[in-house]
């Protein structure tokens, strides 16, 4: 069933698939009516250079505000949104929000990427590219500080849209993310195909790798893969003082995880970054590096 599938599986829209409830089809028409009303937002999450204290950049994570259900987190309807075809207007909506916040972001304090998620179900749309070149264009955003964060999914099958969307974002400057590195499709073969500029290890590994089983291992051998194959590489999900500094012992220098912030609202971000510190836990923000 759609609900036995793992979180890496994607699938295209069919009305048979997923015989709709009641509380879908309303679901989805508030969604529509949110992404045209503008009512969604965007929280942004640092991620932390741990030798500086520096925001390197934010990631963008969706929420939306629901008139009646409350702020509703991603997995409560992004998959729903795949399903129902409304991802790829959402993710436009997610690309000129982001990119334009982005452009203020650098434009006030100092030069941080921001990093947007994309699900597969948008890159096999022959004109993503062309909306990535849009939301860069109405921003004003310098091409390189847009990451885009796919998933290994985009491995499972040889499509030819996926690999010219990749190409031709690439072409832009657009910088490429592997998103919850090491829990889905990949094989080394797949590093050099779309030759990513950034692995972001899952928090799955962070979560383990004190139980004496073989993630710190894992977590080692990715930190030298990036290494060899001059990848950034971003630790996910890290929430202790001793998981961050056992990583950076081992060589790890990029996190992003509630030790460093929670996402916040865009606002907060603005307050933190013009505060001059990364978020709490963190070493103090040299101005000089930041500015
Ligand atoms: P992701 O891209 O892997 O994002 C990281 C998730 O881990 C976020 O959950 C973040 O809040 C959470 N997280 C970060 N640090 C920690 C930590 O230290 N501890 C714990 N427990 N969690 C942490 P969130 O915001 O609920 O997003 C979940 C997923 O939804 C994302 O995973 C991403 O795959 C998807 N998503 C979010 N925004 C978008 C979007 O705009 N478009 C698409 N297509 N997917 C999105
Ligand atoms: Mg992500
Ligand atoms: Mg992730
Ligand atoms: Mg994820």
């Amino acid at each position: 069933s759609v609900k036995d599938r793992g979180r890496n599986d994607f699938c295209f829209y069919s009305p048979l698939m997923n015989p709709n409830s009641q509380e879908e089809i309303e679901l989805r028409a508030d969604l529509q009516d949110a992404i045209r009303e503008d009512s969604l937002e965007l929280h942004y999450q640092p991620k932390v250079n741990a030798k500086t204290g520096e925001i390197v950049g934010v990631e963008a994570l969706i929420r939306w505000d629901h008139p009646q259900k409350g702020m509703l987190r991603p997995h409560q309807f992004i998959k729903m949104a795949e399903e129902q075809g409304l991802i790829v207007s959402l993710g436009e909506w997610v690309l000129k929000r982001a990119t334009r916040d982005a452009k203020i972001l650098c434009e006030r304090w100092s030069r941080v990427s921001v990093s947007v998620n994309v699900s597969v179900r948008q890159l096999v749309e022959p004109d993503f590219y062309e909306y990535v070149r849009r939301a860069l264009l109405i921003s004003g955003l310098d091409p390189s500080l847009l990451v885009l964060e796919v998933t290994e999914s985009i491995f499972a099958k040889e499509i030819a849209e996926i690999e010219m969307n990749v190409q031709k974002v690439k072409e832009m400057g657009v910088k490429l993310s592997l998103d919850d590195f090491g829990t889905g499709f990949s094989s080394l073969g797949n590093l050099t195909r779309f030759s990513p500029d950034e692995i972001k290890v899952d928090k799955s590994f962070v979560d383990q790798m004190m139980s004496g089983g073989k993630e710190l291992e894992l977590i080692r051998t990715m930190l030298s893969i990036g290494l060899t194959m001059r990848i950034n590489v971003v630790i996910e999900g890290v929430e202790t003082l001793e998981q961050r500094d056992y990583l950076f012992k081992r060589g790890a220098n990029v996190f992003q995880g509630y030790f460093y912030s929670p996402p916040v609202p865009y606002k907060e971000l603005l307050g933190l970054m013009s505060a001059g510190f990364a978020p709490a836990g963190s070493e103090r923000i040299d101005p000089s590096l930041s500015l």
